[in-house]
């Protein structure tokens, strides 16, 4: 018997690993029990109620994951917050279709007011800022960046901890959604060549900037290819 609980509490960690519980110990400690309990109001075996139990769990696991990282589900979600020292990942995140904030030289106080407005997952390199209340509490989901990494790293690091997919690309000045415009209507304000050489082209709807299939879009969304292998 103490064979299968073990295995089981190996188990149960691996199910609620990606949940990161803050006591694992007290969550295993409640499987236990309720496979006990569970066997004795069913009148079946121990090692058959754990299975039932890890059962159900992983069920409720897995509709909880699919809908937190569903893109459809919270299509403006999550929302970044990137310290003063994380302006190329803000630009980056957008490109990869996030919206995320970054303004120069804020400090941390009303960074972290700014982010608590609007539920944003705040992105630091400062281990400083991680010990703020907001986000050692949990209070705001926040991620720590180690200072030495490079933008893509930092991207991938954000990626892997959120579950994120890439999107359609936002604005990279702003983080606003990009809406596909009719050509004729820009004709004043896109540069002759590029109006005879190319058909679509998107504005920002939160700060009117125009978009178009350049070299310098081709070279970030290749960059973005990179991160399908990490
Ligand atoms: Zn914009």
């Amino acid at each position: 018997m103490k064979r299968i609980r073990s295995a089981y509490a190996t188990r149960f960690r691996q199910l609620l690993a990606p949940l990161h519980p803050r006591r694992m110990d007290k969550a295993l400690h409640w499987f236990s029990t309720r496979a006990e309990e569970l066997s004795r109001e069913k009148r079946i075996l121990l090692p058959v109620a754990f299975h039932q139990v890890h059962e159900i769990t992983q069920r409720k696991i897995q509709t909880y994951v699919r809908h937190r990282t569903n893109p459809g589900d919270y299509p403006d979600q999550p929302v970044f917050w990137c310290d003063a020292g994380l302006g190329g990942l803000a630009r980056w995140l957008r490109a990869a279709g996030y919206d995320a904030h970054w303004e120069y030289g804020i400090d941390d106080a009303e960074l972290l007011r700014r982010a608590d407005k609007i539920k944003a997952v705040v992105l630091t390199t400062d281990s400083g800022m991680m010990e703020r209340g907001v986000l050692r509490d949990g209070h705001l989901r926040s991620l720590w960046l180690p200072p030495a990494l490079h933008i893509p790293e930092q991207l991938a690091a954000a990626f892997a901890e959120f579950h994120l997919e890439r999107r359609a690309s936002r604005c990279s000045t702003c983080g606003g959604k990009l809406l596909e415009t009719a050509k004729e209507q820009l004709k004043e304000e896109i540069p002759p060549k590029t109006y005879l050489w190319l058909d679509k082209f998107w504005r920002c709807e939160r700060c009117g900037k125009l978009f178009w299939n350049g070299t310098h879009w081709r070279k970030v969304q290749q960059e973005l290819e990179t991160l399908r292998a990490v």
